[in-house]
């Protein structure tokens, strides 16, 4: 499953984060294989259009699409020089697909910050330093592999020196590889560096409940926000207090609590909305009525691993798919009537899965 990382200075908030995570989580009856890690929390990723199907199906059983957040604690100065915890929390970097960094941007007197100052560009640079210095002994190891090979006119080795080259120097002035624009051809050999600064990244700002309804005219948030712009990252602004009071309200409760707040949706929803975007996802649909429930999907991906995702004998056995947009079946509200106004494809093997597509597998066994 793909997992975003929860990574911060001590005292910025994470834990708070992390248990409004745990307590919005996903119901474990429903997903009676996750494996229960106490590090690992998992939510159901918000979709109106889960609601609608249910609503038009009347189905036994309404699964939505789960997302994992992974905590990752640990000790963030020195890490890359650093044995033992330092190591680990490197390690643990390298396993998320996705880094979500909770800065601090709320003064509070009676909770200490490690530097002793309220300083978020500071905090982004201290993480940002320890994974850029790890990808450079990765880039430096690698280089002097590299270039022997590659005196001996090997193409890929020298495409690989060539990708090293443009990489190193940004590493070597303070900056993540994530700043770099690379080429299609230059994109697999990057993948295959394993860089953690390559990772897409979410600044999530730790504001006061008082910043909540109007984030904009905090200067902290302000600043982070610059600052991602230069790097490709996105930001949202939470209050991490907050977020544990919502966690623990109903969904009728919730839309009112945040109502009083003047918001529109809670921080956790940005957070978990946000995490997809920035990792390429989508969703489509299977309906019937046994269940209608949500999967995950990356975008771009064909028909036959679309149904792979559900088991891997659709895959195996993939026939075509019948497939109906959600925005048909919202309009027609059946599937026959969807039929009827010939909104029904039966697709193949190279269908490019859309998000909100209702889809219903045909394979062999
Ligand atoms: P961690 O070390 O990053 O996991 O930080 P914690 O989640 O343990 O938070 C550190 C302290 O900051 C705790 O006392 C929290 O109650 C407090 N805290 C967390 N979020 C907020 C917030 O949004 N506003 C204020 N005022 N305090 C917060």
């Amino acid at each position: 499953a793909l997992t975003a990382g929860i990574v911060g200075l001590p005292n910025v908030g994470k834990s708070t984060l992390f248990n409004a995570i745990t307590k919005a989580g996903a119901e474990a009856a429903n997903y009676p294989f996750a494996t229960i890690d106490p590090n690992v929390g998992m939510v159901e990723v918000p979709d109106w259009r889960l609601q609608r199907l249910t609503d038009l199906f009347q189905p036994k059983k309404t699964t939505p699409a789960t997302f994992e957040f992974t905590d990752i604690a640990g000790i963030v100065k020195g890490a890359s020089e650093g044995e033992g915890l330092g190591n680990q929390f490197l390690s643990h970097i390298r396993q998320v697909d996705a880094i979500c960094h909770v800065v601090r941007c709320f003064d509070d007197d009676n909770v200490t910050h490690v530097d002793g100052r309220i300083d978020p560009l500071a905090d982004i640079e201290t993480i940002n330093l320890e994974l850029i210095l790890a990808d450079l002994e990765t880039v430096n190891k690698r280089y002097s592999r590299v270039e022997k090979v590659a005196k001996t006119k090997d193409k890929a080795a020298m495409a690989e020196l060539a990708v090293l080259d443009k990489i190193k120097p940004v590493l070597e002035a303070g900056k993540s590889a994530r700043t770099i624009e690379f080429s299609e051809e230059e994109q697999p050999i990057v993948k295959d560096l394993f860089l953690l600064t390559i990772k897409p990244v979410l600044y999530v700002a730790n504001v006061a409940e008082d910043d909540v309804q109007d984030p904009t005219n905090n200067h902290y948030v302000q600043e982070v926000q610059k600052f991602a712009a230069t790097e490709k990252a996105e930001v949202i602004t939470v209050c991490a207090q907050i977020e544990e009071e919502i966690a623990e309200l109903d969904d009728e409760d919730k839309v009112e609590f945040l109502e009083d707040l003047g918001i529109k949706e809670s921080g956790l929803d940005q957070l978990i909305r946000t995490s997809f975007h920035l990792l390429g996802l989508a969703t489509y649909f299977t309906a019937g009525e046994p269940e209608v429930r949500a999967w995950t999907f990356h975008k771009g991906i064909k028909a036959p691993q679309a149904a792979g995702i559900i088991h891997s004998d659709f895959e195996r056995g993939f026939i075509r798919a019948e497939t109906v947009s959600f925005n048909d079946l919202d309009k027609f509200e059946s599937m026959h009537a969807a039929k009827e106004a010939g909104r029904v494809r039966l697709e193949g093997k190279d269908y490019v899965v859309q998000d909100g597509d209702v889809m219903l597998f045909r394979f062999n066994v």
